[in-house]
């Protein structure tokens, strides 16, 4: 079957090469030929390269006109930001890298209501709260007692007793956290219940193991303390300013459709002309070709760049969020995150500049290989740029000759890795050589 197939594909080969033969030969019996002439070099399409370059940098220019806004309004927002954290500070807390919400600070009163509905309050004697981003087994807060111990070497979880069942079944745990030692511990606890009988057993872990195990048990991953400082005005004041980018980044993607399909058409334009000329110089007449696969490959060129554009877009924002965020965390000056802001748009600008060269040069490469099998030409000389930027690797194929199949095939052709300006030349012989047999015939 493969044979076949492979044979198959040779004969449609022969046959491109034997038609384009025919025609020349039978312009030249005519006498419509004009002498054969050195064949001009392939060249890579510059000058679609740059202006296609230009009009994606144009689009990031957009995007930074855009957050504009979200950087004339950061000093506020900074201000803001440092005003929450001052708040935030009295609530919310950090031990073991664990974010934890304060709701009774130790000193403050906390009323509460038990199962069986008594309702009375406590001096708290230590802090009170529960671990941010954690929910126990039942769904509910993971409720944390603070100690005066900063790095606990153990952590001790008390199994408190319902009092709802007069003590005779589970309720939940509570987290000592900040005790040195498992009475320590128990004695805190104790001060702060009326009966001891809600005290039900305890564990203690290490602190690295009750990570682990808290981790495990929640399913959820440890959250830094900086992410939820992020939940204020401040951070939902970007993500509205950033999202109105992002509609932005969505229209340039589908901008990028159009003006890729033009250069694309450039590309292919220019690169017929160039064969014509090619053709005519080696042959004595041009051919004409089908570009039965041209109309793909440009479309397939312009939905790879729009899906480019848009992840460069979304990336870039990404980043600016994570900056502009961090900055409210950090408190970092206006000016030091305007110009952050600044130095990602010219990344994102380079990156564009890049997908212009790289994308452009791919499809001249895939249009011109495309041509070339209709007219049947077998075999192409690489040409490299031959200056100091061609990479070292693609240096050694520079005139060589290549067949496009069969034996001999280079692994990659011009054009197929990244940023390469290398090009292909095409080669007649074979076609010459049909040529001069149909004539001596
Ligand atoms: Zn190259």
């Amino acid at each position: 079957m493969l044979g076949a197939s492979h044979a198959g594909a040779v004969a449609a080969r022969m046959s491109n090469a034997q038609r384009t033969a025919a025609y020349v030969a039978a312009q030249r019996r005519f006498g419509l030929a004009s002498p054969r002439r050195r064949v001009p070099r392939s060249r890579h399409p510059f000058l679609v390269e740059s202006d296609y370059a230009a009009k994606l940098v144009a689009l990031v220019h957009g995007w930074r006109d855009r957050v504009a806004t979200l950087v004339n309004e950061l000093p506020e927002l900074l201000a803001g930001a440092r005003q929450h954290r001052g708040d935030e500070l009295e609530t919310r807390t950090e031990r073991l890298g664990l974010p934890i919400v304060i709701e009774n600070p130790a000193g403050s009163v906390r009323h509460w209501t038990d199962g069986d509905g008594t309702q009375d309050e406590t001096v708290m004697g230590w802090s009170y709260g529960y671990l941010e981003g954690f929910r126990g087994a039942d769904g509910e807060d993971v409720d944390v007692y603070l100690g005066p111990v900063e790095s606990p070497e153990w952590i001790f979880v008390i199994h408190q007793q319902s009092k709802a069942t007069g003590f005779t079944t589970y309720d939940e745990d509570k987290i000592m956290l900040g005790w040195s030692s498992a009475t320590d511990a128990l004695e805190a606890y104790l001060a702060q219940y009326d009966d001891p009988r809600f005290f039900g057993g305890m564990t203690a872990y290490t602190a690295p193991d009750f990570l682990a195990r808290l981790v495990r048990a929640t399913g959820a991953k440890l959250t830094r303390a900086d992410a939820w400082r992020l939940d204020i005005g401040e951070g939902r004041r970007t993500r509205v300013l950033l999202d109105r980018v992002r509609e932005d980044v969505a229209s340039a993607a589908r901008a990028t459709e159009q003006v890729a399909k033009r250069a694309g058409e450039q590309v292919s334009n220019i690169q017929r002309a160039e064969l014509a000329k090619q053709t005519k110089a080696a042959l004595g007449v041009d051919v004409p070709v089908a570009d039965r696969n041209i109309h793909a490959l440009i479309e397939h060129f312009a939905h790879e760049n729009v899906a480019l554009i848009k992840s460069l877009g979304n990336r870039t924002l990404d980043d600016i969020e994570k900056l502009v965020t961090g900055a409210y965390v950090r408190g970092l000056r206006a000016e030091d995150v305007a110009q952050e802001i600044a130095r990602r748009f010219d990344i994102a600008e380079r990156h564009a500049r890049l997908i212009a060269r790289d994308q452009i040069g791919r499809l001249n490469s895939q249009i011109t290989r495309a041509r070339h099998d209709e007219l049947g030409i077998g075999k192409f000389r690489w040409l490299t740029m031959d200056d100091n930027r061609v990479r070292q690797r693609h240096r050694p194929f520079h005139g060589n000759v290549y067949p496009y199949r069969g034996e001999g095939t280079p692994e990659f052709f011009p054009g197929d890795e990244i940023m390469c300006r290398c090009v292909e030349q095409p080669v007649y012989d074979d076609i010459l050589a049909m040529v001069d047999e149909l004539l001596a015939a």
